[in-house]
C-alpha cells in the first residue's frame, strides 16, 4: 500500500471503532438523546475521529464520524463534529499519551459533578482503575478552551482517567478510545455505588499505602496478564 492509501485505511479503521464504541455508552446507559460523544487520536497524523453533532445513536455509522485537526477544524466529514470537540482536541494538544477521549453526562457520576465533589477511593475498584479520588475539574462553559484546559490542568495532577468537571459531566481518558470507554463505565459505577454506600453511613476511606499497591498491582501485574485492557 502506498503511504496515502495506508493512512486512509487508518482513518477508516478508526471511523469503524468510534463508531462502534458508541453502543457500548447506550448499552451502559450513560447516554441520553445526542449527549456525550467518543472520540480517538489518529495515530501519527494529528487528526481525530468523533462523533457527528446531534446525529442520534441509532443514525451512528462509521461513514458520518467527523475527522478533524488537532485545532478541531473539520477534515473530512459532512455533519458539524459533537461541540465537545474543541475541549477534546485540546486535550489531544496537551497529553500526548492520550489516545481517546470519552465524554457522558452519566447520572450518578453527574450528580457528584453537580455538587463538586470528587469520589472519595472508598472501594478497592477505584484504587485499581483510578488510583485515588475521582477529581473535580473547574466550572467551564462552551466557547473557548476552558473546558480543555481544566481537564487537563486536573488530570495531570492525578492517577486518575476521569474527571468530574463541575455541574457539568464526565471527560475520561485512556490510551486508546476503547479504554477511555472503560473509564467512563467504571466511573458511573463507582459513582452509583459509592452513593448508595453513603445512604446508610460513611463510607471507609482505604489507608492510601494499600491504594498505592492496589493501583500497581492492577495496572503492571493485572495489566499483563489481561488480554482485555
Ligand atoms: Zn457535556
Amino acid at each position: 500500500m502506498t503511504a496515502v492509501a495506508d493512512a486512509a485505511a487508518t482513518i477508516a479503521g478508526i471511523r469503524r471503532e468510534v463508531c462502534a464504541l458508541h453502543a457500548e455508552l447506550t448499552r451502559y446507559q450513560l447516554v441520553v438523546w445526542t449527549a456525550g460523544n467518543v472520540s480517538a487520536r489518529v495515530p501519527g497524523q494529528d487528526l481525530l475521529v468523533i462523533k457527528p453533532s446531534g446525529v442520534s445513536y441509532d443514525e451512528l455509522t462509521p461513514d458520518n464520524m467527523v475527522v478533524c485537526d488537532l485545532d478541531g477544524r473539520v477534515v473530512d466529514g459532512e455533519h458539524a463534529p459533537s461541540s465537545d470537540t474543541e475541549a477534546q482536541a485540546y486535550v489531544y494538544r496537551h497529553m500526548p499519551d492520550v489516545g481517546g477521549v470519552v465524554h457522558t453526562h452519566s447520572t450518578y457520576a453527574t450528580a457528584w459533578a453537580a455538587r463538586g465533589e470528587p469520589i472519595p477511593c472508598v472501594l478497592t475498584m477505584i484504587a485499581d482503575e483510578f488510583g485515588g479520588e475521582i477529581p473535580v475539574g473547574p466550572f467551564a462553559v462552551i466557547g473557548d478552551d476552558s473546558i480543555g484546559r481544566g481537564i487537563v490542568e486536573t488530570l495531570q495532577g492525578s492517577r486518575s482517567p476521569a474527571v468530574l468537571m463541575q455541574n457539568h459531566g464526565v471527560f475520561a481518558i485512556g490510551p486508546s478510545a476503547r479504554a477511555a470507554v472503560k473509564a467512563a463505565v467504571m466511573c458511573e459505577d463507582v459513582a452509583r455505588t459509592v452513593h448508595l454506600s453513603r445512604q446508610l453511613g460513611e463510607p471507609l476511606a482505604i489507608d492510601p499505602a494499600q491504594v498505592d499497591r492496589l493501583f500497581e498491582r492492577y495496572q503492571n501485574v493485572y495489566g499483563q496478564r489481561a488480554t482485555e485492557e
